[in-house]
């Protein structure tokens, strides 16, 4: 109560019980009595403190007093603490006003500890001196204000139906709604298609008493069958009542989950109904209600209102479900239409590009039919995009070229990427081109590959170019080859000469110009074997020889130009009548530049080791240097034309990057390989794969 009430309580005391008012009841005579006493309403005498001096025998019928009873009572004292103030202000102003008559509704507590709803009027007559008491008549309006309190829960339901069509209800919103009007404790379960119980919400009138609902919530929890509760309005389809809860109701229950009983108890439950909510022929959930007052049992017609209630709940959740599943949608469909807006901006944006490349691009099917032909394809090809498109890709593929476009398409449909692959393409009006393609698989959203996209760039001008350096390289190799035989020929002249003469000096000199001759013969040689495998004209003898005589012979030639070097060859691996199929000179010539290149690039070092084995069908020999090394980005590399390490933290060594293009050349002629194995600054290992000549061949 608060401090507001109980002053106005206090005011109310009474002072003295008038018993002296009783004494006008001797003027009404019989016929008035009996109506009094036997008539459905109430009559009250009071004085000006709210003292009763007189109550009608009817009070035990309203409220379960007897008239002794409530006479010393204070008529505040069983008024409902929330209807207090209101009633005080009333009771002051109708004392302060003779004659006044006031007319109020209110909640009294009844013997029994129930509120009643009653409508009271009471008449100040104290003034009147026959009288002189406050006259109130009331009578119970319990059933009424009932029907009207179920009215506005009904319609505040209709009203959240209203509201779930623009905005998402909660549950909890509900069972507010329910507590306490129709229960003290009230629980919504909602259940997916898979009647898997996705939320659950509980509304009690004293919220820590939450805590102990959720742990019976918990034992309930998975459970299949259940003689009562949610898991059976959820099963059943029907609506449950269990007016008085008693041990004996409680005795299943406790057989099934008898931890759930303790908690029962606490809450003190008294009685207990639920609803399933149905909707469209599907049930959706179940409500339950259930009652912790002594007084309050639920009764058939309370069911039949929560079914109603349940009835129309299921139709707000079912709205409130579509509305939010029509957000979603929304959202889902907006989320969609800017993914494509984006996939369009891109498609254009990547359009634009391909259309202003300088490069042919060109889309094909698998089945190597065209599909998109930019601006530089045009330009390239000589076909516009209307003549191209649609048509198969072999019209522009040489006809002696044309088995390379199943080798593209295979490798396409294994997802591989080809890039720089140097080929000829057929013009429109019949001229070649030569092209760089890098050719792509284009994949579809799931990942197939479904086509190609293929990058040509015209190399005409490019080869044009290389071919004159080319041209320039052989032409020169040629004109410097005479000149240096003749200066050759003419310094073994002069050995000869200066033997006879006997002059050590000259012929000491004569040595070194020989050596480096020998060096601009070997120079002179490599030019021109490397003109020759450019023009595809480096011709091979094929006999069989002794892979391991020849591999001795060139260690013995090699170690005879180095005094810093000791070539060891490796004996204890060291096999025996390697024979193999090829040029002996060729061959030969690899193992020179190996050599020279381990002593070379091993400045520091004082040996090259020298491994000769058979390995299967093959023949390995081994050249390992304890020199600079090659770092694994290079390792590739080196085997191209004219490549040279550039690195600023290596000195300069001579040469001309050309010396293992050539040696790779040859071997892969012999139908071999050539390997590298080598860590920066750890030395390097040339390995040299060549297939062994079977005996019988
Ligand atoms: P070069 O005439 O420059 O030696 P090569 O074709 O024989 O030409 O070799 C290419 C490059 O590979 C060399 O310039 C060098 O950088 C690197 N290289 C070759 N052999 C070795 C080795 N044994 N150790 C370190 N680097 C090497």
């Amino acid at each position: 109560m608060t401090i507001e009430q109980s002053k106005s309580q206090e005011a109310l005391q009474p002072t003295s019980i008038n018993h002296h008012t009783r004494g006008i009841l001797q003027f009404n005579g019989q016929h008035f009595r009996a109506l009094i006493e036997h008539g459905n309403d109430v009559i009250l005498l009071s004085d000006q403190n709210g003292n009763y001096s007189y109550a009608s025998p009817s009070i035990q019928r309203v409220l379960g007093y007897s008239p002794e009873e409530f006479i010393q009572l204070n008529g505040f004292t069983l008024i409902h603490p929330d209807d207090i103030p209101s009633l005080a202000e009333a009771f002051q102003q109708l004392v302060a006003t003779p004659g006044l008559s006031e007319t109020q509704q209110f909640r009294i507590l009844h013997k029994n500890g129930s509120w009643r709803w009653v409508e009271s009027t009471s008449t100040n007559l104290l003034q009147e001196p026959e009288i002189q008491a406050i006259v109130t008549n009331f009578h119970d309006i319990t059933d009424r204000k009932q029907i009207e309190e179920r009215q506005h829960l009904l319609s505040q339901i209709s009203d959240l139906y209203i509201s779930s069509l623009d905005h998402q209800i909660t549950l909890q919103e509900v069972a507010d709604l329910i507590v306490p009007d129709l229960a003290d404790y009230c629980r919504i379960v909602l259940i997916d298609a898979e009647h898997q119980i996705k939320a659950i919400v509980a509304s009690h009138i004293d919220p820590q008493k939450i805590t102990l609902v959720k742990d019976l919530y918990e034992q309930y929890q998975g459970r299949i069958s259940a003689t009562h509760g949610v898991q059976t309005l959820l099963e059943t389809g029907q609506p449950e009542l269990i007016s008085v809860i008693t041990e004996e109701t409680l005795t299943p229950l406790g057989q099934e989950n008898p931890a759930a009983l303790p908690i029962i108890h606490t809450l003190g439950l008294q009685s207990y109904m639920g609803a399933p909510l149905i909707v469209r022929g599907r049930t959706m959930g179940a409500i339950t209600f259930s009652s912790v007052q002594p007084h309050r049992h639920y009764t058939q017609d309370d069911l039949d209102f929560a079914t109603e209630i349940a009835r129309r709940l299921a139709l707000v959740l079912d709205n409130a479900r579509l509305y939010q599943e029509a957000q979603e949608e929304l959202a889902e469909r907006k989320e969609t239409e800017e993914l494509l807006k984006r996939r369009e901006e891109e498609h254009y944006r990547l359009a634009a590009i391909v259309e202003s490349s300088n490069d042919a691009i060109v889309g094909k099917t698998l089945e190597g039919i065209i599909t998109s032909w930019n601006h530089a394809a045009e330009q390239l090809f000589g076909y516009s995009a209307e003549e191209a498109i649609g048509q198969p890709i072999i019209m522009i593929i040489p006809p002696e070229l044309r088995s390379e476009e199943d080798t593209i398409i295979r490798n396409l449909r294994q997802g591989i990427r080809i890039q720089h692959f140097e080929t000829v393409r057929v013009r429109k009006n019949g001229t070649r081109v030569n092209v760089s393609l890098s050719i792509s698989p284009v994949k579809d959203a799931e990942g197939h590959i479904i086509g190609a996209a293929k990058i040509a760039r015209d190399i005409s001008r490019q080869k044009e170019i290389e071919q004159r350096k080319d041209d320039f390289i052989s032409m020169a190799s040629h004109e410097l080859k005479t000149p240096v035989t003749s200066i050759k020929g003419f310094t073994q002249l002069l050995v000869r000469r200066f033997q006879r003469l006997g002059d050590e000096e000259s012929l000491r000199f004569l040595a070194r110009m020989d050596t480096q001759l020998n060096k601009l013969t070997k120079l002179i040689s490599d030019l021109l074997d490397l003109s020759k495998i450019q023009a595809g004209r480096l011709e091979y003898r094929e006999e069989p020889f002794e892979l391991d005589e020849l591999v001795e012979e060139i260690i013995e030639n090699v170690q005879g130009t180095t005094s810093t070097h000791a070539l060891i060859l490796d004996v204890s691996t060291r096999e025996q009548h390697v024979r193999i199929l090829g040029d002996r000179d060729r061959i030969g010539q690899v193992f020179i530049n190996l050599l020279t290149n381990a002593i070379k690039y091993s400045p520091k070092a004082n040996k090259v080791l020298i491994q000769v084995t058979k390995e299967g069908n093959s023949a390995v020999i081994r050249v390992q240097d304890f020199g600079i090394g090659i770092a694994a980005d290079y390792q590739e590399q080196i085997f191209e034309r004219f490549y040279q390490i550039n690195e600023p933290d290596l000195k300069t060594y001579p040469g001309l990057g050309i010396g293992l293009h050539i040696s790779k050349e040859i071997v892969e002629r012999h139908h071999g390989r050539i390997r590298v194995s080598s860590q920066k600054g750890m030395g390097t290992t040339f390995s040299v794969l060549l297939p062994l000549l079977h005996e019988e061949e």
